[in-house]
């Protein structure tokens, strides 16, 4: 086949998203820079409008390091939107996107980049391991992957996370995608291209908490299945058939009832009727509400 000489990257690009990080920023720049110093980089660190003293860290490393670059937000949008936007800034041939709490280890960039030499243009990491995770996050993150699963039209490795390695053309492609509630690691593999897993284990947070409250976490899940599947839309059309079914059913039997009976049997069955329909266009209004939000 076609001689598939090994790429090396001109500058790589390394993207993350911080929100109230003061713990272990420094440590998270120490570590990434050393991680990948072999190559030449650069480190776009997006605040994500953190309200501790991350954003004066962060300015703080920029102006000592001409490698790190600071996007800082005018709120907390987010991870995936604040991810998006170092992304939008990133300037290099190669982007790696990680987390800056140090779960995801830094060190797997090289593994990357190596998949990525030898043609990979999407490269994932697999946790094989996740420490210091709670039980109720591991729990509710495996029922949102077999959910996902069942529903959406990509197929997404289940203990894969945001922690990948895009060529330009590939990021070129995700970021042509103008959707406002984004789902990245869905979309990446989206895009197509040639997709390479390397795998690691998770480590526990570096330091401080989890930045996904629930409710973030709710937000997220609705996101990528609103964005990957029209399983939601479906339903509503499946419930309006089945009811209106139910009614054609009901017609013949409310006219028989009415011609035989003398009295008025069927009021109570056609103001259930009513509910019923009444609910269920409310359902399905909702439904194309959340897809036209
Ligand atoms: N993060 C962010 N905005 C948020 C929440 C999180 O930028 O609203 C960042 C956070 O600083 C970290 C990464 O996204 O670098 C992953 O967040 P976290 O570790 O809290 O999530 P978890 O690993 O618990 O899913
Ligand atoms: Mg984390």
């Amino acid at each position: 086949m076609s001689d598939k000489r090994l790429r090396t990257p001109t500058l790589l690009s390394v993207v993350a998203p911080v929100y109230d990080e003061e713990e272990l920023i420094e440590e998270f720049v120490r570590r990434t820079c050393a991680a990948v110093a072999e190559h030449p980089f650069e480190l776009v660190l997006v605040n994500d409008g953190s309200s501790d003293s991350t954003p004066e860290l962060l300015d703080r490393i920029a102006a000592t390091d001409p490698r790190v670059r600071v996007v800082h937000l005018s709120r907390n949008f987010g991870h995936q939107a604040a991810l998006t936007a170092g992304l939008e800034h990133a300037i290099g041939d190669v982007v790696a996107m990680i987390d800056a709490d140090l779960q995801d280890p830094p060190e797997l960039i090289g593994d990357m980049i190596a998949q990525w030499s030898q043609g990979a243009d999407v490269v994932y990491a697999v946790r094989k391991q996740r420490e210091g995770e709670t039980r109720f996050k591991l729990a509710t993150a495996s029922w949102f992957y077999k959910l996902f699963d069942k529903l959406a039209q990509v197929d997404l490795e289940p203990n894969s996370g945001d922690f990948r390695l895009l060529d330009r053309r590939a990021l070129n492609a995700l970021l042509a995608m103008t959707e406002r509630s984004r789902f990245l690691r869905g979309m990446t593999v989206w895009v197509g291209f040639t997709q390479t897993a390397v795998s690691y284990q998770r480590d526990a947070r570096h330091a401080g908490e989890t930045k996904y409250t629930v409710r973030k976490m709710l937000h997220f899940s609705l996101d990528a299945i609103a964005s990957f599947s029209h399983m939601p839309l479906q339903l509503a059309t499946y419930a309006g058939l089945l009811s209106a079914g139910v009614a054609f059913i009901a017609i013949p039997i409310v006219i028989v009832l009415r011609v035989f009976d003398s009295y008025l049997p069927g009021f109570g069955s056609i103001t259930i009727a009513i509910l019923l329909l009444g609910g269920i266009q409310l359902i399905a209004l909702g439904v194309i509400g959340e897809y036209v939000g």
